[in-house]
């Protein structure tokens, strides 16, 4: 019998080294490769859903996050004229979930813990600094070609998973589409030391307007107090210097608040949105994951959390197959689990969210608005709206997938 091999993971975000961390406690030699020379430090991701907590629980990595984060146990829904239409109370999943609330905590805080748990394994190496460039897939294994501080050379292993990001070069080697569309608008985020709690806001919030819609999520930073993100559309033919531009940035959020206030914003960036589900999530020995297999729109923050969940239902099922303890076809259950709730929830859902904040037509908005209120007073309904906002729903519902 072949001897067995290591597990190349490419990609050190979250969802590759989620992965990576799972697969060493299950006894897996796994070897991370990050193009980058060091973790990533961007403003991105920072809303953690109950499953999603439960899930790196066992890893050691839920315990670190709480000592951290903020936890967010109600959000809003708001319309700019109307003021509160909705605030959640994330207590109704008490009985569903050791972890009824939302954690707030920068991406950047939890690719370090994660990475830190993965080095007490001696059978798991990271390379920074090294690219996915190629593979080729053989029956009993893959070879990956790499680029380094020392050129070009392969590394031999019996599976790869590309968790490399949205614009995943693993992806594009398999030749994978990967299917949807862009949205016209630019999101700008916008930090900002302004507190905005005693102006009513929960920890996060959801503010609808025809014009311009409003996402909010208070990020713990470096500690008390904290900082508040307040997310924005932008028009795509305003030049990116001009939106990111103080004066501009100051007029979006003085423009949602009672009064102008007196504050700094330490951080500001603009991005693209898609919604994109890549055509299949395994080709033989190479698995995608996270972002390099879906990415959608931040609104009801499902893009990490649902990538995360992609490692979670990955590694127990590639660390049977490479031990020989389950068929190869597992690597099938796993794509068919994520990629149909991918697109029949995580899709689904973060275009609604984002329809419900925008619509211009008065009516259709009225009616939407008035459609969450009724939702929210009739307590089997909210707590429905709940554990799918929440993500428990989707969890559930992938594991009934054989
Ligand atoms: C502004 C913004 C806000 C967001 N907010 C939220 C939110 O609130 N909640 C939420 O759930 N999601 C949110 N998301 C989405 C979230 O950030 C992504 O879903 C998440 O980063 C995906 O993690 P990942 O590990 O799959 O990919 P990434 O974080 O992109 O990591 C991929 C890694 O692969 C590396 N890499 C790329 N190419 C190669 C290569 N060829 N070789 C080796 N390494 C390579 C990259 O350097 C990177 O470190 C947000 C995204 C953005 C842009």
């Amino acid at each position: 019998m072949k001897k067995r091999g290591r597990i190349v993971v490419v990609g050190a975000g979250p969802v590759g080294l989620i992965t990576a961390l799972g697969l060493s406690q299950r006894g897996v030699p796994v070897t991370v490769i990050e193009s980058e020379p060091a973790l990533t430090h961007d403003l991105r991701a920072g809303s953690f859903h109950p499953p999603t907590l439960e899930m790196m629980q066992p890893l050691g990595v839920t315990q670190r996050m709480l000592e951290l984060g903020i936890k967010v146990p109600r959000w809003q829904i708001r319309d700019r004229r109307d003021g509160v239409i909705v605030e959640w109370d994330l207590g109704l999943l008490a009985d569903e979930t050791p972890y009824p609330h939302r954690l707030h905590l920068e991406q950047h805080r939890l690719t370090p813990i994660a990475l830190e748990l993965l080095r007490k394994f001696p059978s798991a190496e990271v390379l920074f600094s090294t690219s996915f460039v190629a593979a080729t897939q053989a029956p009993d294994g893959v070879t990956a070609t790499v680029a380094g501080p020392d050129g070009e050379r392969t590394i031999a292993c019996d599976y790869l998973v590309g968790a490399d990001g949205g614009r995943s070069a693993v992806r594009k080697s398999l030749g994978v589409g990967f299917e949807g569309f862009t949205w016209p608008e630019r999101f700008l985020v916008v930090s900002t030391t302004c507190d905005l709690k005693p102006y009513g806001f929960t920890e996060n919030a959801y503010i609808a307007d025809p014009d311009e819609w409003v996402a909010i999520f208070k990020m713990p930073h470096s500690g008390p107090p904290g900082l508040w993100r307040v997310v924005f559309p932008t028009d795509p033919n305003v030049p990116e210097e001009d939106v990111l531009a103080e004066p501009f940035c100051r007029r979006l959020v003085d423009g949602f608040l009672p009064e102008r206030g007196d504050y700094e914003m330490p951080y500001r960036s603009c991005y693209k949105v898609h919604q994109r589900v890549a055509g299949r999530f395994r080709i033989g020995r190479i698995v995608l994951a996270g972002d390099a297999a879906h990415v959608n729109n931040p609104l009801g923050a499902l893009g990490l959390n649902s990538g995360i969940h992609d490692a979670v239902n990955l590694y127990p099922k590639l660390a049977g197959v490479w031990a020989g303890e389950a068929d190869a076809s597992l690597l099938d259950v796993y794509e068919r689990q994520r990629r149909q709730v991918t697109v029949e929830f995580i899709q689904e859902q973060s275009v609604r969210n984002k329809r419900l904040l925008e619509e211009r037509d008065p009516k259709i908005r009225k009616e939407r608005l008035e459609e969450v209120r009724r939702i929210a007073a009739d307590p089997v309904a909210a707590k429905k709206f709940l554990m799918a906002s929440s993500m428990i729903a989707s969890v559930r519902r992938a594991a009934e997938i054989a």
